[in-house]
């Protein structure tokens, strides 16, 4: 048996501890980057993916200190009570500029991440946001196999990284603070917009904070989806408007109302069929991108561009040559020396 049958076989097996383990391999096999790796990766995937797609995959994000483990911890408990098998997957944007983490360093979600309903899987450490992003979704499909039927991805807020998680999952929740102004950051960042739920977290230190914060960001959200989007006009009852709710995370309280939101959610987005669309094209951009990866590392591996590129970036960089001409010249060579190897 290959190296890869044997984990798929883990994978979908019904002893607890052993899928545990298998899903840690295969998600390691997965991210890793040696290229007789990526051909076993790459078989494990095919295997999986008739067995994947079932579950509901929830995006959350928000700035450091707002909540968000604390909250994913309830959540994650919550949902095991309710029947569920939660994953939480994480994508640190800092480890992909420093190789450091604002995420993995502290002892986050204590009694979620010792139950056997629950699998956590930190973010790889290193790469690319691209290449960051595409190990999550790889991983994702691994839990998904595996019949966790919710997989939470969690980011801290720089912008890109949301904007990522939410190209990689069916609903976005952003969570914010009761501050006033903390919502015109996530505005100015472009992650408002792609919210499709804000949750206020710690409503209990200040519940009349909390309450201000929900009206301006309601008229916010509804301001944003009138101009962003005109077809999502406020009488429309098939389509979802985000909506905001108050939590107190550290208290359990708002758990409840935040899963029935959640639920409203997907039962409209699977009665208008937008659910099915967001997958389609997700799955699509997210081939997209690896092409466009994929052509820029053998761009930049090609022999002749090699040779060429430090002169070109030397002369860009001094204004001797347009940036487009380089680029031209760059490109040129390149698809020469493929077509020679054609012929
Ligand atoms: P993260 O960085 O977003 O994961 O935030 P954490 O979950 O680590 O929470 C940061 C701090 O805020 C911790 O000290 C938590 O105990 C506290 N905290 C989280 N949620 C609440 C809440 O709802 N109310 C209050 N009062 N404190 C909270």
């Amino acid at each position: 048996m290959s190296y890869s049958t044997t984990l798929l076989a883990g994978v979908l097996g019904s002893d607890s501890l052993i899928q545990r383990r298998a899903m840690s391999k295969a998600i390691t096999l997965l991210e890793s980057t040696r290229a007789d790796h990526r051909a076993q990766a790459d078989e494990l995937l095919t295997a999986l993916l008739p067995h994947t797609g079932k579950s509901f995959r929830l995006g959350i994000s928000g700035v450091p200190g707002v909540g968000k483990s604390t909250f994913i911890e309830a959540l994650g408990l919550y949902l095991i009570g309710q029947g569920h098998r939660v994953a939480v997957l994480t994508i640190d944007p800092s480890s992909t500029v420093s190789g450091g983490s604002i995420l993995g360093d502290k002892t986050r979600m204590e009694h979620l991440s010792v139950h056997e309903k629950a699998y956590i899987r930190p973010s790889p450490s290193s790469g690319t946001l691209g290449g960051v992003a595409e190990k999550t979704r790889e991983a994702m499909l691994v839990c998904e196999a595996a019949g966790y039927d919710v997989v939470i991805v969690e980011t801290v807020g720089v912008g890109q990284s949301e904007i990522a998680v939410a190209g990689m999952t069916d609903m976005f929740v952003l969570m914010q603070l009761p501050n006033a102004g903390d919502d015109l950051q996530a505005i100015k960042k472009g992650v408002m917009e792609i919210a499709d739920l804000v949750v206020i977290n710690k409503a209990d230190i200040d519940k009349n904070a909390a309450t201000r914060a929900e009206a301006q960001i309601t008229s916010s959200l509804r301001l944003l989806s009138q101009h962003g989007n005109p077809e999502n006009a406020h009488h429309d009852e098939t389509l979802w408007h985000p909506k905001v709710v108050q939590i107190s995370a550290l208290l359990g309280q708002g758990v409840d109302s935040f899963w029935v939101a959640v639920t409203q959610f997907r039962q409209l987005q699977t009665a208008n069929g937008r659910l099915a669309t967001r997958r389609e094209k997700q799955a699509l951009a997210w081939m997209w991108e690896r092409i466009d990866a994929g052509l820029k590392l053998a761009f930049r591996q090609h022999p002749q561009v090699r040779e060429l590129l430090p002169q070109m970036q030397a002369d860009v960089a001094a204004g001797r040559i347009a940036a487009s001409t380089a680029a031209r010249n760059l490109l040129l060579a390149h698809t020469h020396q493929a077509q020679a190897a054609i012929k």
